[in-house]
Order: structure tokens, then sequence, then C-alpha cells
């Protein structure tokens, strides 16, 4: 079996980059999933859509994906769509200047971003407790979506244009002849071919690149989503994407009526496996018992004073579910997008954090773009796989590139 490229992960990464692959003139492309299609991250990801990002590449990156989200939804009837809920960020009288700066950073970018002093919040969101708050930032176009309704769209959209998906079917190398990509084995030792290979495997990224004899400075971090219900029926409208950066909190509406909130446990480490056998465990004692380990009650029980804090009006309800998944980080907490070193033929799009969906289909069109050696609708080179050893130590800080106070203390990111 011979194709014109092989796309490794069924995740938002791997489905935008093969889609982009077929639409792009490619007529034979393989997609190999382990499990199932958003069986990752990807299915695990709250869904936050927004563009209050700060490396000029990412904010690049997220317009594009937002274009193709947009495509997206056209040509898959709506059944994929972006709810613009809004972006909102909070912060402490200490980071106006900060915020300010951001607003003008943006609105440079072409964004639509407004700055609301504690009045201006007020007029706009009654509800909310805004007596700690210096300045809020507001993106109206933001907002949420179901991630794997991104996925199952994509898929449909790159099967109809004549793709190949296999799941179930693990890749267990690369397959070389000295430094030019032949193909990828699969865990029953058929070998299926094709001169280029994109890897967009998630946390599982570099155990792949270890069985083929390579490496990559990646570890994985668990993050937790804790739901809890808003009673005020009247003001589901009203609950924006938050980012409250004076309590140290991301809150997303993705379901109205419920707001999900992230945090990081600071569990983290290079063998995605172990933790998901953890998380495995974590879930069946969940269920079986209706309890959370202590660790994360302990953490919900924050998250929960958090927001009854914040949405003062709101009537926030207790904890009823919680879902954890892993995220992949690098040691700048920025994403790897581009060409393996040295090797011809492979190409890596891993190390997006908790900012993969909204991220992803604008990576996967970078790798498509470099695959298939067209222009490059985002330049890239700051996210090279080269600028970190492969075995460098390092531990993952997945405040990332927020500056604000409420984020630099522990325990309070995703
Ligand atoms: C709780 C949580 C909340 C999040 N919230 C947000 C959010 O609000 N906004 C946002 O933008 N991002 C969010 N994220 C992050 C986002 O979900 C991820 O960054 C993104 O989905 C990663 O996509 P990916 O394609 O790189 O990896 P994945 O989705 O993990 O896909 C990788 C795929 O590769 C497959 N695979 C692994 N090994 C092999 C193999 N050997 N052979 C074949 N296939 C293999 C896996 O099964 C998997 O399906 C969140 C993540 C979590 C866990």
């Amino acid at each position: 079996m011979t194709f014109d490229a092989i796309v490794i992960g069924g995740g938002v990464v791997g489905l935008s980059t093969a889609w982009r692959l077929v639409e792009g003139g490619l007529k034979r492309v393989m997609l190999l999933e382990a499990n199932l299609l958003a069986s990752g991250g990807t299915g695990l990801g709250t869904g936050s859509v927004h563009t209050q990002r700060w490396q000029k590449t990412d904010t690049s990156l997220i317009g594009r994906s937002k274009r193709l989200m947009q495509e997206i939804t056209d040509r898959s009837g709506g059944v994929f769509r972006l709810y613009p809920v809004g972006r909102l960020t909070l912060v402490g009288k200490g980071d106006v200047g900060t915020v300010l700066a951001y607003g003008d950073y943006l609105r440079e970018a072409g964004l639509d971003a407004v700055e609301l002093p504690p009045d201006r919040l007020t007029d706009r969101f009654p509800g909310l407790n805004v007596s700690d708050v210096g300045i809020g930032l507001y993106t109206k176009d933001d907002g949420t979506v179901y991630p794997s309704a991104l996925i199952w769209a994509m898929a449909g959209l790159f099967r109809n244009a004549g793709g190949t998906i296999w799941e179930g079917c693990r890749a267990s190398r690369i397959v070389f002849d000295g430094h030019r990509t032949t193909g990828v084995e699969l865990a029953n030792g058929d070998v299926v071919e094709s001169a280029r290979v994109v890897l967009a495997s998630g946390v599982w990224t570099r155990k792949i690149l270890e069985s083929s004899g390579l490496g990559l400075a990646l570890k994985h971090a668990v993050t937790h989503n804790t739901v809890v219900t808003v009673g005020r029926q009247d003001l589901w409208s009203q609950v924006p994407s938050l980012l409250d950066g004076v309590q140290g909190v991301i809150a997303i509406p993705r379901n109205p009526g419920t707001i999900m909130a992230s945090n990081t446990a600071g569990e983290y480490g290079s063998d995605p496996e172990t933790a998901e056998t953890v998380l495995k465990t974590a879930h069946v004692e969940i269920r079986k018992n209706g309890t959370f380990a202590d660790e994360t009650a302990l953490q919900q029980g924050q998250v929960l004073a958090q927001l009854r804090h914040r949405y003062r009006d709101y009537d926030i309800r207790s904890v009823v579910g919680h879902w954890a998944g892993l995220l992949d980080g690098t040691p700048d907490s920025n994403p790897y997008v581009g060409p393996y070193p040295g090797i011809d033929g492979l190409w890596v799009g891993c190390g997006l954090t908790g900012y993969g969906v909204q991220r992803g289909p604008g990576v996967g069109e970078t790798l498509a773009n470099f695959a298939m050696q067209q222009p490059l609708a985002v330049d890239v080179d700051t996210y090279s796989l080269d600028r970190f050893a492969p075995d460098l130590e390092f531990e993952i800080d997945m405040s990332g590139d927020n500056p604000f106070v409420g984020f630099q203390h522990e325990g309070a990111r995703a």
C-alpha cells in the first residue's frame, strides 16, 4: 500500500492536516488513528476559541483557524459551528497597564477588542462582581465550539474528497531509508508506504518518535474540567468565556446553563500511558463512589468559591461533574510546527498545551503546506523543532504566555 501522504493522529491537528492535503490536491492521503477519532486531547477539550493570545504567530494561527472553521460550518450545514459567547479577560488594578497595551496589540492585529473599565463591565454584565477588578477586555467574536463536532465535520469533508481513515490502527514507528522517510509501520508489523508523513499524535508524539529512533522535548500535564450549573436561567446568555486573571481561573460556558472551569493539577511527565491509567482509575472511582480524589476535591472547592465570587448574582450551584485529560507542553509553552530536523519527508505538529482546538486547524493547514511545498499562510519559524535539544529536561508551565498576576500562583492555570 502506497500513499501520497500519511497523517498519524485523529485529533484536531491530524484531521485538519489530512483535510487540507486532499483539498490541496493530493489524491491518496491516509489518516491513521490508534483508537477512535477525537479520542485524545481534542475530544476532551472544553472548546474555547478565542483570539486573546500574546504571540503574533498564535494570533495568526487562530485567525486562520477561525476562517477554516467558518468554511467547515458552511460546508457541513452548520453541524459544526462557533457559538459567539465572547471572551472576557478580567484583571486586577496592578495589571491595567498590561491590558491597555494588550488591547492596542489586538486591535493592530485587526481584532475587535474593547476595554471595559468596572462601570462599563457592570453595564454589560450586571450580575458580575467587579469589586476587585481593575479592567476587563472583551472580544465579542470569540466563543466556544464542540471539538468533537469539528473532528467529525472535517472527517466527513476529508472522506468525501477521497481521503482514507483507519481507526483502531496504531502506528508503531516511522520507517526511514537513511534520512529519507519511506512509510509507517503499524502495530501488526505491516508497513504503509509514503514519502510524506505528518506526525500529529498529541501527547503520544514523543513516544512514536522515540520508537523511530528520534526524540523531542515534549511532556504532558493533567488538566481538570469542573462543571457547575447556573441557577439563574435568565442570565444564561450573559456568561462569557472568562479568563479571570484576578483569581487565576478559566471558566467556559460551553453548554448554556453550565460553566466549565479548568485547572492544571501540576502532575506532569513524559510517559502518557502511565498518566492515562491514573486518569482512568480516577474516572472509575468517581463513577463508583460519586466522589473525587482528595486533591481534585480541593481544587473543585476552590473553583466553586472563585466562580461564586465572580458570578455574584448568577446563583452558581455546586459541582455536578468533572473530567480530566492530558495536555502536551514544550519548554517554552509554544508548539512545535514544522519539519523534523535532518529528516526528509517528516513533519510534526504537537505541544499545543491547553489551546490546541483554537490553533489546530491553522497548524494543520501549515503542516499540509509544508508537506506539499506550498507557501505558508502563517510564518511558524519561532515554532521550529530544532529550538530545543530533544533530551532537554524541563517542567511544563501552563500559565504559558499569560502575564496576569492571578496566574502567577501555583495551581490556577490551564
Ligand atoms: C480538559 C481539557 C480542556 C481543554 N480546553 C481547551 C480549550 O478550551 N480550547 C482549546 O483550544 N484547547 C483546549 N484543550 C487543548 C486541546 O484539546 C488540545 O491542545 C488539542 O485537542 C490537541 O490536539 P492534537 O490533535 O494535537 O492531539 P489529540 O487530540 O490528542 O490527537 C492525537 C491523536 O493521536 C492518536 N494517537 C496516539 N498515538 C497514536 C499512534 N501510535 N498511532 C495512531 N494514532 C495515535 C490519539 O489516539 C489521538 O486521537 C483542552 C484540553 C483538555 C484535556
